[in-house]
């Protein structure tokens, strides 16, 4: 059996980062990522790859350009952790043992979460920027008019903000080619508010309004028909009160009663966010929570990151179970907590970091050259970078902070971020 001091599950955002910050700490540590994945992917320009203005290559290095160097890479997909054996094993039948595990495979898309979804995707209009972005650009260029539908599950997903941003993108295409007075741009979602903190809320209702966007809460996606392209919803109030509709007096969009509490929505495109869960193989872990509305995401401490019950076992990324939004910018707050971390454990020091405060980051594209960058912590508290708020007010829309999604941030991304310098 092969045996390492610190074996990382996940080459991704998160397991590439810990690793190198690792290493610039302590070039000597024995450490390990295994990840089975040939590529290596900048998914935040998927949003803009969608949109026709990033180039989808950009987004794509080999895994092994990012390794860095030092590290052992297992090519292989783990199938099982036992924590109680400091032990994980590999698809080929191999075991790895580990003194210290760090957990961060990401997130799983569950093309099986709703009826009707796996037959559609990809065809006939029905795109994803999750899963083939240059798909969803084809669909943005072939659309002539009628109902374009963008729409998200009721579970947990990475980038919460993604759905709406190729939206605001996709009304603004419309408009360039002249089509938006025969369009209905139609955002469906299971929530109650378009975003969770009031300042930037308040900001993309402008721009909801000024694209004319039909919205629709507390509508939760239970099926696709491909065949007659309609989208089915459950209702998930029935208090008159609540405001369900926006910009939607008189149905123009045509949404039809089917059933108790269930609506159909006829679509001619439709972009949504697949379901979303931890990864299979986690879910089954002892590491992970056994039930309440955490369950299957690896358990931790949401300030240290350490699982309470194996505190050789840390988790960071869309895996762990954290009330703040999955983005690659909370990885980059979460990364040095849970190396620090590392660091007293591995020295026998009791005193952890408590700094992680949930701080995530979703660069809110709301337009061509148009950005909001809403930053927040734990209970949607606002959190703003001092620097950049010192120039510029993040709550507005700002075509430097669109600057900083197309240019700044990929080149953040590879060049220090990856390499344990941001
Ligand atoms: C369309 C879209 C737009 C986004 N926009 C933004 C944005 O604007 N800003 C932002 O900050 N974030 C954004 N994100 C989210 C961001 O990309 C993720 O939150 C981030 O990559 C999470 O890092 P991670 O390491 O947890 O997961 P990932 O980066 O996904 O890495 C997981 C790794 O684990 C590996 N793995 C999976 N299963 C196994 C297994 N069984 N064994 C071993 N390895 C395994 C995978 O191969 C992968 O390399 C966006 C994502 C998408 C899809």
């Amino acid at each position: 059996m092969k045996t390492h001091q610190i074996v990382i599950i996940g080459g991704g955002t998160a397991g590439i980062t810990v690793a190198s910050q690792l290493l610039r700490k302590d070039s000597k540590l024995d450490i390990a990522i295994i990840d089975p994945a040939d590529k290596h992917i900048y998914q935040p320009a998927w949003t803009l790859v969608g949109a026709g203005t990033f180039d989808m290559a950009d987004t794509i290095r080999t895994e092994a350009s990012v390794m860095p160097d030092g590290v052992t890479w297992i090519k292989e997909f783990v199938t099982d952790i036992d924590p109680d054996k400091n032990q994980v094993t590999l698809k080929d039948g191999e075991s790895v043992s580990y003194e210290y595990l760090v957990v961060a495979p990401g997130i799983q898309i569950d093309m099986d979460g709703i009826p009707g979804l796996k037959e559609a995707m990809g065809k006939d209009g029905v795109c994803s920027n999750y899963v083939d972005p240059e798909y969803t650009w084809k669909v943005l260029q072939e659309f002539k008019g009628g109902n374009a539908l963008f729409t998200q599950p009721a579970t947990p997903i990475k980038c919460g903000g993604a759905p709406q941003k190729i939206m605001y993108l996709a009304a603004e295409y419309f408009q360039k080619q002249g089509i938006a007075d025969k369009t209905n741009v139609i955002f469906a979602t299971p929530g109650s508010v378009i975003f969770g903190v009031k300042d930037f809320a308040q900001t993309l209702m402008k721009v909801v309004n000024r694209n004319n966007i039909v919205l629709k809460y507390f509508h939760k996606l239970e099926r696709i028909d491909p065949v007659e392209k309609k989208a089915y919803y459950r209702l998930t109030t029935t208090d008159d009160s609540q405001c369900v509709s926006v910009n939607d007096d008189s149905n123009q969009i045509g949404e039809e009663i089917e059933g108790e509490a269930m609506m159909a929505i006829k679509y001619d495109m439709l972009h949504l966010a697949p379901p979303q869960s931890a990864p299979d193989f986690v879910k089954k872990t002892k590491l992970a929570h056994q039930d309440g509305p955490n369950k299957g995401w690896v358990n931790v401490n949401i300030n240290t990151l350490q699982n309470p019950d194996y505190t050789n076992v840390f988790s960071l990324g869309d895996v762990a179970a954290l009330p703040t939004a999955k983005t690659g910018a909370a990885v980059r707050k979460q990364a040095p907590v849970v190396v620090e971390n590392l660091f007293h454990v591995m020295k026998n020091e009791k005193n952890l970091s408590k700094d992680y405060t949930g701080y995530s980051s979703c660069p809110l594209v709301t337009g061509y050259g148009k950005m909001v960058l809403a930053e927040f912590g734990y209970n949607n508290v606002r959190m703003s970078d001092p620097l950049i708020s010192k120039f510029v007010d993040t709550t507005k829309e700002n075509w430097s902070m669109w600057i900083l999604k197309k240019y700044g941030l990929p080149y953040m991304y590879w060049n220090l971020m990856l390499k344990g310098k941001a």
